[in-house]
């Protein structure tokens, strides 16, 4: 029996569409993960969520997310708070930038405002901001936990029926009839419509249809530390070595920090970014030289040119949609993307028009958008 949508990858994305589909009273609907849900991207991320970008697409789409977070917060019981952002600057030249994307932030509706380094000293207590020439502070800016994200979602799906099946890889989707053939590793899977959010797996699955979309993996790494009562509430960002660090809900400090990397590679541990992740933080934090590291792993960021997400159906093959290429962002913005992507499959356009400039087909038409604020 062909099944009304199949959505491949039980990521936060796949998982989210679903959810704002059954709420919808959209049935029939079966999500296939080719490992097990979360693991992607999902499980892996820093759990941060921002509008302080500096494209007018992520501003709008992020403000959308921002109001959806704390509804799905009580309605899933997914622990999430507005601890804000805070973005260190020690260069001139970033001050002056940053000052123009306050500037641009504000007039699309984000409280954000340079700060002195008296005032990170107030935001982030212990810290060393001697460094510090002035900060970004994202007062609305916050943290979501990833593991209720999609734990609870499912928990929602699987109780209104939604099917969800792990261990099933899709190797080939292709067109039969009216509808789409999904290959998989458990044999051929039917439905009128297929969403694929398989995250770095997505460009290759989308080339079985002969869709071509220039999306790259990039390799990341990501460290967890022993828990420690509440020290500092932001995310910190240290803009000049794109590195970071959070204080997650259950205590402990997960710090990301940039090294040298190659696209479409296997992502290994590497000692570089132990020694970088604890240079740069212990330079701030003098104290967490005395902190045990307990885990660190790798993931990879679906990369595309202008750093911004494909959504929405697929010109030319009607009953075709695409959430994928969130280029480190694609956490944040679940809610949204669901809830546009829900509006797609519905037939009707998303409720932030923005997500219209996210199509697919941007790329042929060389209707690339620019965005600057990626780090990590
Ligand atoms: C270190 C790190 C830190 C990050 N920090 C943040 C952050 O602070 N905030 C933020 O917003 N984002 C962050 N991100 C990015 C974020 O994790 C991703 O953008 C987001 O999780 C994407 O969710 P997704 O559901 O689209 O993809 P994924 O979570 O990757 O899910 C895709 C799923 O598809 C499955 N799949 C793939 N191919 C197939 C196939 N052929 N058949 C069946 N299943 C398949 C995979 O197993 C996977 O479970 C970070 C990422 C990393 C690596």
């Amino acid at each position: 029996m062909a099944k009304r949508l199949i959505v491949v990858g039980a990521g936060v994305t796949g998982l989210m569409t679903a959810k704002f589909l059954v709420d919808r009273g959209f049935s029939d609907i079966l999500v296939i993960d080719r490992k097990y849900p979360g693991s992607g991207g999902s499980f892996r991320c820093a759990t941060g969520v921002r509008a302080s970008f500096t494209s007018r697409e992520h501003i709008k789409v992020m403000l959308r997310a921002i109001d959806l977070w704390p509804k799905l917060s009580k309605e899933l019981g997914i622990k999430y708070s507005r601890d804000g952002y805070l973005w260190l600057l020690s260069r001139d030249r970033d001050v002056e930038f940053f000052r123009e994307a306050v500037k641009f932030q504000n007039s699309l509706g984000v409280p954000t405002r340079l700060v002195t380094p008296e005032e990170v000293r107030e935001l982030a207590p212990t810290i060393n901001a001697s460094s510090v020439v002035a900060a970004v502070y994202d007062p609305i800016a916050g943290k979501a936990s990833c593991f209720d994200s999609v734990t609870n979602t499912l928990t929602h799906l699987l109780a209104r029926g939604v099917e969800v099946k792990w261990g099933v890889e899709a190797r080939k989707i292709a067109r039969e009839g009216r509808g789409f053939v999904v290959e998989t590793n458990i044999g051929s899977l039917r439905a009128d419509s297929v969403l694929v959010a398989a995250g770095d797996g997505s460009r290759r699955l989308l080339e079985t249809l002969g869709v071509d979309l220039p999306i790259r993996s990039l390799p990341k790494h990501a460290l967890v530390t022993e828990a420690f009562r509440p020290v500092f509430k932001p995310l910190i960002i240290d803009w000049a070595t794109s590195s970071y660090i959070v204080q997650l809900f259950n205590g402990n400090f997960y710090i990301g920090a940039d090294i040298p990397e190659v696209y479409d590679t296997v992502a290994k541990v590497k000692l570089e970014f132990l020694r970088k992740a604890a240079r740069v933080w212990t330079s701030y934090f003098p104290w967490l030289r005395e902190v045990y590291v307990l885990r660190y792993w790798t993931g990879y960021y679906d990369m595309t040119p202008d750093h911004h997400p494909v959504i929405g159906p697929v010109e030319g093959l009607e009953g075709v949609y695409v959430a994928a290429g969130f280029s480190g962002h694609g956490f944040m913005m679940a809610p949204a993307v669901g809830e546009a992507l829900a509006s797609y499959i519905l037939g009707e356009r998303p409720l932030v028009p923005e997500f219209e400039r996210l199509s697919p087909g941007r790329f042929a038409r060389g209707e690339l958008i620019k965005e600057i604020a990626v780090f990590g």
